[in-house]
């Protein structure tokens, strides 16, 4: 795999740092024990990993895809960092990501975009770009994203790969850099459902560490995968969004969806549609959400504790942080930041941010009638196939509907996940489907992608 990134990732750009001694250190630990004759750590022991630059890693730069980080070197590892060490995984370097995870296309990365392996000229999604370009590119089999509002879903529907949004408190945050605390959720990218889901056994679980880790057991993911793989779901109740096709969805898309619908009609599952009417609010209600959480996460990059320091001999702190703040931040972070602040200050609050809460709440409604209905809901993953590098670069709000389908699950914490949808029969390019899954079911969304897979 260093030899494959080596030869590909020139032209792909997945990875801002390739940590090549780190990871043939750990290979070299995992056969030493191997050739003693001990059991392996775990089923994962000796599989190179793509790790989002997101998670710290102790002694590894860690850039959050920023300016402002760069330099930093952490001390410590994430609980997700740590968990993939004790299980043996190889970490084989830090991945690409739109800075501190605010995009749909990994072009607003301070290191320059990350391109999709399956056309250089095209996005590979965002945020988590380069983790999902390092499994399409075959750099890495396996790699862990954060998905706030699509961003390890979305990259999987665009670039032909498997990615999972867990239940929320299901993965750690502890040493995930903070972007909207109440939406981030780190989760597994790999190839097939099954390799996602014995990732997903590796990083999970109950985390003292973070105050909103759900103390209970990792739901039976591996398990379910391994059922889902004999192709039967009969005794299955999938619903369809309706909401989720019209406008805004590329025809190519829509006609990949209504196949593979047909494919889970075949498999002996039950299809009924199933109307959720806020979720059309979930899209604006989520961007007011996160600028808002953002823009409190980050004054802790105030030039005094992390990386970059910018200001002359003599100035001020307020002046340091300033001119630090307005270097080290690229224009995204200094949207989200302005939106934030504005959506929390006095006078505006309930206008915005509270309005933004109830919409909220509405939408987890929409999940929970939903799901007394049905085991689990589809949907396309995105509305269209990977887009031109640039394309919507100076248009937010075109960037912002990339995200389309995928908000509504971290607005409502619940589970989710994309697999491969075929290609496109317009532009030849892979399509997501989304299966959404209740809060702690992490498992019903697992059984059935890996039949449809
Ligand atoms: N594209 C969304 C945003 O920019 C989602 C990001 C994410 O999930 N990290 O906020």
């Amino acid at each position: 795999h260093l030899n494959r990134i080596s030869e590909v990732d020139g032209a792909v750009h997945a990875f801002l740092h390739v940590d090549t001694e780190g990871a043939l250190d750990a290979a070299r630990a995992v056969d030493a024990e191997l050739a003693a004759g001990k059991q392996p750590r775990s089923a994962l022991a000796g599989v190179p990993l793509a790790l989002k630059d997101v998670f710290t890693t102790n002694g590894v730069p860690t850039t959050c895809g920023s300016r402002i980080l760069d330099g930093w070197i952490p001390p410590y590892d994430a609980t997700v960092t740590r968990k993939l060490r004790e299980a043996g995984v190889v970490i084989l370097g830090k991945a690409n990501m739109d800075e501190f995870a605010m995009g749909s296309s990994t072009e607003n990365s301070a290191f320059g975009p990350t391109r999709n392996p399956w056309d250089h000229d095209r996005i590979p999604g965002g945020s988590g770009g380069g983790s999902a370009a390092s499994l399409a590119a075959f750099e890495a089999p396996l790699a862990v994203g954060t998905d706030t509002g699509g961003s390890i879903r979305q990259p999987a529907a665009v670039t032909g790969t498997v990615g999972v949004k867990p239940t929320y408190g299901g993965v750690s945050r502890y040493g995930l850099v903070a972007f909207s605390s109440s939406l981030d959720q780190g989760g597994p990218c790999a190839r097939t459902v099954l390799d996602a889901a014995l990732l997903h056994e590796v990083i999970g679980g109950h985390d003292p560490l973070d105050s909103t880790s759900i103390d209970a057991a990792v739901p039976p993911v591996v398990a379910a995968a391994r059922q889902g793989a004999d192709g039967d779901l009969r005794g299955v109740r999938v619903g369809v969004v309706t909401e989720f096709a019209g406008e805004g969805y590329q025809p190519g898309v829509l006609s990949s969806f209504h196949a593979a619908v047909e494919t889970l009609r075949g498999l002996g599952a039950e299809v009924v549609e199933v109307s959720c009417p806020n979720f059309e609010h979930a899209l604006p209600a989520y961007y007011l959400i996160n600028p808002s959480e953002a823009s409190s996460n980050l004054a802790r990059f105030d030039a005094m504790r992390y990386g970059l320091r910018v200001g002359e001999n003599g100035a001020s702190a307020e002046e340091v942080m300033s001119a630090t703040r307005e270097a080290g931040f690229g224009a995204e972070v200094k949207r989200r930041i302005m939106l934030g602040t504005f959506a929390l200050s006095s006078g505006y609050y309930d206008a915005y941010y509270g309005q933004a809460q109830k919409v909220r709440t509405l939408v987890s409604r929409d999940f929970a009638a939903a799901f007394e209905r049905v085991d689990v809901l589809v949907s396309p993953t995105t509305p269209t196939t990977a887009f031109p590098i640039g394309e919507r670069v100076d248009d937010p709000m075109a960037m912002y509907r990339a995200d389309l389908c995928t908000v509504p699950v971290n607005l409502a914490g619940n589970a989710a996940i994309s697999v491969p949808s075929g290609l496109s029969d317009e532009d030849g390019l892979p399509v997501g489907l989304q299966v959404m899954a209740p809060a702690m079911a992490d498992e019903r969304m697992y059984r059935v992608g890996a039949a449809f897979e």
